[in-house]
């Protein structure tokens, strides 16, 4: 008998025009429209995987139905609605490689999430930084973060590294490999069900004895 499906929400969140509407629309048709694309209308889709994780020695097969949203432009007018970070369990934070305030806009992106989430909120999530547009860094040094500072910004934070990516010539197949690797690390920091509070918030007030960051 198959076993029940673990649901997971995943969200894109990162400034307008970082490519997060791009990335969705790749990961569900594996099209790519250099045009700009906040009129796109769905804003959700469903993935399906079955995926193998290996916790100490043991092998566990669980199947995941992942909930992807994409917040359909609504990141523009600084105006996502609750519920669209409400029980979340990933947030893809995605920043522009050649586009350095989009970086920095980080921390503001976090805020307005536990900020939308209330005080005292028992939101558990796991957060995981992507840089998109990689294609379009040439020799001419229009790099505006490198690899090294994303790293370290996710190492302080315990953010997961998704690493830098492009919706434009990344294909379908090798982002939702992608999205797997981050499923089974978010099934190892939160397990089939939520409990307690944010994992980054816990370490936080441990102060973080022990550095951590995951290289995906
Ligand atoms: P959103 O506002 O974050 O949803 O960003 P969009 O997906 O609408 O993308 C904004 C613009 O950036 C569009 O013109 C896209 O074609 C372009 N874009 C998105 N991702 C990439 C990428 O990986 N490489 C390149 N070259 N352009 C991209
Ligand atoms: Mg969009």
């Amino acid at each position: 008998m198959a076993s029940k499906p673990i649901i997971y929400k995943l969200i894109l969140v990162g400034n307008t025009s970082v490519g997060k509407t791009s990335l969705f629309k790749k990961i569900i048709s594996d099209e790519f429209s250099e045009r700009n694309m906040s009129t796109i209308g769905v804003d959700r889709t469903t993935l399906y995987s079955d995926i193998e994780i290996k916790i100490k020695d043991k092998t566990e097969k669980h199947n995941f139905e992942i909930h992807l949203y994409d917040s359909a432009g609504q990141e523009q007018f600084r105006s996502i609605t609750k519920s669209y970070f409400k029980q979340s369990d990933g947030i893809l934070l995605l920043y522009d490689v050649t586009k350095r305030e989009s970086f920095e806009q980080i921390k503001m992106w976090l805020d307005s999430l536990e900020e939308s989430l209330g005080e005292n909120n028992n939101s558990q999530y796991v957060v995981i930084l992507l840089g998109n547009k990689i294609d379009l860094i040439d020799k001419k040094g229009n790099k505006e973060v490198s690899e090294e500072e994303a790293i370290e910004k996710c190492q302080e934070s315990n953010f997961i590294w998704g690493g830098e990516i492009s919706a434009k010539t990344f294909s379908k197949e090798e982002l939702i490999n992608k999205i797997n690797i981050f499923i089974k690390e978010l099934y190892k920091r939160l397990g089939p069900k939520k409990t307690g509070k944010q994992i980054s918030k816990k370490l936080d007030e441990k102060k973080k004895k022990k550095k951590s960051c995951f290289f995906l």
